[in-house]
């Protein structure tokens, strides 16, 4: 993003002529990645133009003024159809913009469009969302990942530079992971949820994907900090894009947890992983054996909270404010109808799964029992940080996989195996390339960081960035 700052700086090109080539090259590629919901060709140009303006004035909001920015389709855009991929907001236009939309127009970045996801987020494949899957670039008959396929996507496919995406408990970084993009899930708290539609309020964290380390902690730096109008943002500093510093590996404590390397993890990731991990050993980083045994009880933990979370987030769509409404003679049918015809088969099922949960006759056994278990994995996270500076493991158990593949849900849930630890303890962490597989297919190694790491984990991984060939370049 540097290299397009630069040339927006010195008038090499405009932002007009960087959303025409986007719009373009979704044309060509996106009938076949099916990335986009919706593309604001007008609204995108407008702002171009307006960008341009104001660096003919010498005015411009930031160095990245100009450069277009997509933004999946759960966080709200004013005036721009936000349909969470669900067909009970099809045609929902939001009132106002989320937060984070706010502060990218504020930078002066050109709104493309909003992209597809699992309905609701909930997913890991974005086979889910009503409006079809999102594919791969480097293998459209896989997956793209989920939830947040559609950005990880258009950022792979060359369609849009960078992309916000959303993770509560992998969904930034597993679609990083199978497209071969960088991803962060910021600490809780970093970023401001105002305005991004929940799917579970205590995991929920807004963050950003782009192509390199770099641009990511740049859009990242566009987003972060303080929101008075979310009462869960830290009153955490705001995030700067750091000098890099090569020199931070060496003395560098990494942990790598036995667990996250065991059976049932592809040979190839864990080979592409250990290598880099070698790579920063040789570089003076010192390598720790820990054990964060609590991780076997992550997806159940994360699954029994979210589902509960979401039962309750879910309940205002009813077609009386919000949703599209199916007409019925007396009220309790119009709800019924309405959610029925509205939410699609996952949806149903972990709103009905939160539901019990959180019944008073299981309560106890099944809601609290996951709010403690979160609380001994938090403990468990927070004593590794004593002992370490950062924790390296693969992002996801397996490169992406084919489009249908997963049929069983609980298939489908073990690809956050790996993620949901970081949105349970409220810890960042970030997701980047970290090598191919023999059918070129990408390979995602993640660096988690203690709360308010993000500059470290970013210093981290672009050092491993740097220690990694390029891969096969995507043909789409
Ligand atoms: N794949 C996870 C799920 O299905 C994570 C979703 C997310 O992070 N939004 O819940």
């Amino acid at each position: 993003m540097r290299e397009l700052a630069e040339l927006l700086q010195t008038g090499q090109v405009s932002s007009t002529e960087l959303v025409i080539a986007c719009l373009e090259q979704i044309k060509q590629t996106d009938g076949v990645i099916n990335a986009f919901l919706t593309v604001d060709e007008q609204g995108a140009l407008e702002q171009a133009a307006q960008s341009d303006a104001r660096r003919a004035r010498g005015e411009a909001l930031s160095p990245w003024d100009g450069i277009p920015v997509a933004i999946k389709d759960n966080i709200s855009t004013r005036g721009l159809r936000t349909t969470c991929a669900s067909r009970i907001l099809r045609n929902y236009h939001p009132v106002y913009d989320a937060t984070v939309v706010e502060r990218l127009k504020q930078a002066g970045l050109p709104i493309l469009g909003k992209t597809n996801l699992d309905e609701f987020a909930m997913g890991s494949s974005t086979e889910y969302s009503a409006f079809g899957v999102t594919k791969n670039p480097h293998d459209p008959a896989r997956v793209a990942g989920g939830s947040s396929g559609g950005s990880a996507a258009a950022v792979a496919a060359g369609q849009v530079p960078w992309a916000l995406g959303t993770d509560t408990g992998g969904s930034i970084r597993q679609p990083s992971s199978f497209c071969g993009v960088v991803g962060l899930k910021p600490t809780y708290g970093r970023v401001s949820r105002y305005g991004v539609v929940a799917l579970a309020p205590s995991l929920d964290q807004v963050g950003p994907l782009a192509k390199t380390v770099e641009e990511a902690a740049a859009l990242f730096s566009l987003i972060a900090g303080e929101d008075p109008r979310d009462a869960t943002s830290a009153g955490a500093p705001a995030f700067q894009v750091p000098r890099w510093n090569a020199a931070v590996v060496q003395g560098l404590r990494v942990g790598v947890p036995e667990e996250f390397f065991s059976s049932g993890l592809n040979a190839e990731v864990e080979a592409a992983v250990r290598r880099s991990l070698r790579t920063l050993e040789e570089q003076g980083a010192v390598l720790k054996p820990i054990s964060l045994a609590t991780n076997d009880y992550a997806i159940d933990t994360y699954l029994t909270l979210v589902t509960a979370e979401a039962s309750s987030c879910l309940a205002r769509f009813d077609g009386v404010r919000y949703g599209e409404r199916v007409a019925a003679p007396d009220a309790n049918t119009m709800f019924a109808k309405t959610r029925g015809a509205g939410f699609g088969a996952e949806v149903k099922r972990r709103i009905m799964l939160g539901t019990y949960v959180l019944s008073a006759s299981h309560y106890e056994a099944y809601y609290e029992q996951a709010q403690r278990v979160r609380t001994l994995i938090k403990l468990e996270i927070a004593r590794a940080f004593e002992q370490v500076d950062v924790i390296i493991t693969p992002t996801t158990p397996s490169t992406a996989f084919r489009i249908g593949e997963k049929r069983n849900p609980l298939e489908m849930y073990l690809s956050d195996l790996y993620t949901a630890t970081a949105n349970l303890s409220g810890i960042c962490a970030l997701s980047l390339p970290c090598g191919y597989d023999s059918q070129g297919l990408p390979i995602g190694l993640q660096i988690m960081g203690d709360h308010y790491q993000e500059e470290l984990v970013f210093q981290v991984g672009r050092v491993v960035e740097a220690s990694v060939e390029r891969g096969p370049k995507v043909e789409v």
